[in-house]
C-alpha cells in the first residue's frame, strides 16, 4: 500500500487501508502483551548501530506502508527496553495495562482537546471526576481540593512549586529559602532552577540511618536562615524516595510547615500510590496534610506514559497561579463550574490523559488496583526474607513500598568495602549485558548496592528466584 500521489496531499488513507493498517498495529500491541514475558527486557545498542539503521536524508516520496510499519515493528520497538517486563527491576518501571493503551489509542485517534470545557465538557468532566476520586482517595479537602493530569511527576512538581511560590511570595523571591532532602527527587531541583531561584536558595537536609529527613537538622537550618533574615518558604517531603522508597515524616513536618507558615509540598511520585493498599496507608500517615501533592499514575498506578498529576488543598491557587486571558480565549468562558484546565496549568493544548485512568480503573475496578499494590509491597517483604536466609546476600535497605537494595557479600569472605563495591557494580554489569533482566546499582551511604523496584503485579516470586540465582552465578565466576 503506498499512499496515492494525487491525493497524498490530503494525508488520508481509504477506509480499507485505516482497517488493514490499523489491524496490523493493534496485532503488534497485542502480540507484545501476549508475548512479551519470552523477550529479554534489556536493549543495547550503540549511537553507530542506530544510525546505520536509521539516520536517512528525510523522503520526499512516499514509501509503501507495510515498509515502515516493518522497519518500526522490527528495527525500533526491539531496540527499545520493555518497561513493562516481569523482570525490569530498575529505575521505577512502567507496567502498564492494556485497557489504557486502547484509552491513549482512542484519545489520540479522536484527536480530542483537552484544553478547556469549551473544546470537550466530557473531557473536562472525565478530569474533574478522575481527580476527585484521587482527592478522596488521599483525603484532601473534597469540595475545595483541585489538581491536574501533568505528563508526568517532574511537570507536576513544577506546576506545585510556582502555584507555592505564586501564593507564598511577591515579586520578589530573592530571600526566600526551600528545603528537602539529600534523597528528593531530581526533578524539584530541576523545578528550582527553572524557576529562577539561585542554587543558594535550596538548603539540602541530611537523611538519618534510615533515609528519613532529618527533622532535627531540618529544624536547625530553618532556625539559621530565619536568623540570617532570609524567608523559608517552603518544605519538599518524600513520600517514597525513588531509592529506597522511604516516606520522610510527614507529620513532623507538617506540624513545622504550620508553625513556621510554610508551603508544604510533598513529592509521591514514587509512592504516593500505595495508599491503595493497607500497609501503604499506614507509611503515608500525614500525607494529607499536604498543600500540594504530586503522585505519578505512569508509575504505580499502571498507566501507560504520559501521565503525572498535581493535587492541591485549593483549587483556586492554581486558577490563580495560570489563569491569563488572551483575546482569543474570551468566547468561551464558561462559568466558573467548568473548569478550563488551561486555568489550572502550563499547558494549553493537552491530550486527553483522564480517559486512560478512567476506562482502566471502570474496567478493572478499584480493587484489582488496591490487590495489585498489595501484592507489590508483600513480594518485596518476600523478597527480603529470601536474601536475609541467605548467607550469599546483605539488605542495605529493607523492603519498603516495594523497594528493596541488597547486595551481594557472601558470609566468611571478608571483602573489603572497595571489593564489595567493584562484585556488585559487575554483578549488575554482567546481568544487564546478559539482557535477562534489568538491574542496576545505586549507591547507598558510599556503597554500591543492587536495586529491585518490584511495582508489576505481573512478576513472581519465580523470575525474582531466576534473577537473584543468575546473580550468584556470575558472582561466581568472578
Ligand atoms: C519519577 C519521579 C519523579 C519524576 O517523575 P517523571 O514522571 O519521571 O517526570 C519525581 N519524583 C519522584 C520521587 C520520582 O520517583
Amino acid at each position: 500500500m503506498i499512499p496515492d500521489k494525487e491525493t497524498s496531499h490530503t494525508l488520508q488513507l481509504s477506509k480499507d487501508e485505516m482497517k488493514q493498517y490499523g489491524y496490523q498495529v493493534i496485532d503488534a500491541i497485542v502480540d507484545h502483551f501476549d508475548t512479551e514475558r519470552s523477550k529479554k527486557p534489556v536493549a543495547l545498542a550503540s549511537r553507530e548501530e542506530m544510525d546505520t539503521l536509521f539516520n536517512r536524508e528525510v523522503p520526499e516520496d512516499p514509501t509503501d506502508f507495510q515498509t515502515v510499519f516493518d522497519l518500526v515493528t522490527q528495527k525500533v520497538l526491539p531496540n527499545s527496553n520493555i518497561v513493562t517486563h516481569p523482570k525490569s527491576y530498575s529505575f521505577v518501571p512502567g507496567p502498564s495495562n492494556y485497557v489504557s493503551v486502547m484509552a491513549d489509542t482512542l484519545a489520540t485517534g479522536f484527536n480530542v482537546f483537552s484544553g478547556g470545557w469549551a473544546g470537550s465538557p466530557a473531557a473536562a468532566e472525565l478530569e474533574i471526576v478522575t481527580m476527585n476520586w484521587l482527592l478522596k482517595l488521599f483525603k484532601f479537602p473534597k469540595k475545595k481540593g483541585g489538581g491536574i493530569f501533568t505528563s508526568g511527576g517532574s511537570m507536576a512538581n513544577l506546576t506545585a512549586l510556582v502555584t507555592a511560590r505564586g501564593q507564598k511570595l511577591g515579586d520578589d523571591f530573592s530571600k526566600a529559602v526551600i528545603y528537602m532532602s539529600d534523597q528528593a527527587h531530581s526533578s524539584n531541583i530541576k523545578a528550582i532552577r527553572v524557576l529562577g531561584f539561585k542554587k543558594e536558595q535550596v538548603r539540602i537536609i541530611p537523611t538519618d540511618m534510615e533515609f528519613k529527613m532529618a527533622i532535627n537538622k531540618l529544624k536547625s537550618a530553618i532556625a539559621i536562615d530565619k536568623l540570617e533574615g532570609l524567608e523559608p518558604f517552603c518544605i519538599i517531603a518524600s513520600a517514597g524516595t525513588t531509592n529506597t522508597g522511604t516516606v520522610d515524616p510527614l507529620l513532623e513536618i507538617a506540624k513545622i510547615c504550620k508553625s513556621e507558615d510554610l508551603w508544604y509540598h510533598i513529592d509521591g511520585a514514587y509512592g504516593g500510590a500505595a495508599i491503595l493498599s493497607e500497609k501503604g496507608k499506614q507509611e503515608l500517615k500525614g500525607i494529607e496534610k499536604a498543600d500540594s501533592l504530586t503522585i505519578d499514575p505512569h508509575k504505580w498506578m499502571f498507566q501507560p506514559y504520559e501521565m503525572g498529576c498535581l493535587l492541591v488543598r485549593n483549587h483556586k491557587w492554581l486558577s490563580e497561579t495560570f489563569s491569563e486571558k488572551p483575546e482569543y480565549l474570551r468566547d468561551i468562558e464558561g462559568n466558573t463550574s467548568e473548569i478550563n484546565f488551561y486555568d489550572h496549568g502550563i499547558q494549553l493544548t493537552r491530550r486527553f490523559r483522564a480517559l486512560k485512568f478512567y476506562m482502566s480503573v471502570k474496567t478493572f475496578g478499584l480493587n484489582a488496583f488496591k490487590r495489585a499494590v498489595s501484592y507489590n509491597i508483600e513480594i518485596t517483604e518476600r523478597v527480603e526474607d529470601l536474601l536475609r536466609t541467605s548467607a550469599k546476600w546483605e539488605v542495605i535497605s529493607p523492603a519498603t513500598l516495594a523497594v528493596i537494595n541488597f547486595r551481594y557479600n557472601p558470609l566468611g569472605k571478608n571483602y573489603s568495602e572497595k571489593e564489595l563495591d567493584r562484585i556488585n557494580q559487575q554483578i549488575s554489569e554482567k546481568v544487564v549485558a546478559s539482557r535477562e533482566a534489568l538491574l542496576v546499582t545505586t549507591v547507598l551511604q558510599n556503597q554500591v548496592v543492587l536495586r529491585m523496584c518490584l511495582i508489576n503485579p505481573r512478576t513472581t516470586m519465580e523470575d525474582i528466584k531466576e534473577t537473584i540465582n543468575l546473580c550468584e552465578s556470575f558472582a561466581e565466576d568472578l
